[in-house]
Parts: structure tokens; sequence; C-alpha cells
């Protein structure tokens, strides 16, 4: 399914977690406390639990609503609500 934007027509749509734990593993700790991560992916595969606060445009920030109104914070729903926006 693709996304579409209501409010901007922009197509890049993502995820926004809350209660996440990120881990980085840290290459070496330099002068001053500078640290060298082995890989830096602030958003990246390191990131475990947590939740889905929300979907959003990436240029607008506009949230992915369901029929009702509300922020859609669930994958499934997601999906339904894409078909949905698809089909208008
Ligand atoms: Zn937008």
């Amino acid at each position: 399914m693709n996304f579409v934007c209501s409010n901007c027509g922009c197509t890049r749509l993502e995820e926004i977690m809350i209660n996440v734990t990120l881990s980085s593993e840290i290459a070496s700790v330099g002068e001053g406390g500078d640290i060298d991560y082995m890989h830096y992916m602030p958003y990246g595969e390191y990131a475990t639990a947590g939740e889905v606060d929300r979907y959003q445009c990436v240029n607008c920030g506009a949230h992915v609503k369901d029929a009702n109104g509300e922020t859609i914070t669930d994958c499934d729903e997601l999906y339904t609500r894409l078909q949905e926006l698809d089909r208008e």
C-alpha cells in the first residue's frame, strides 16, 4: 500500500515510537567524552520494545487518522486505512 498525505500529497510515511530503549555499541571514548559509535543509527535496528505512538507524513507531520478521526497506532489499522484511502 502506498501512503499519500491528504494534507500535502507527500508519499513518505514515518512511524513515531515512544518508550523505546535504544542501544548503540561504542567503538571508543575520546578526550572530553566524545563517543565514537560502531553504528550510528539513531532510529536503527537496536531499538527494542517501545510502542507506536502514531504514523505521520514525513513532510508535514500530519497524523494518519482512521475514519473517526482517531490517530492510528497499529500497523494492521494503518494497512486497512491506507486501503480505504486508496479507494476514495
Ligand atoms: Zn503531509
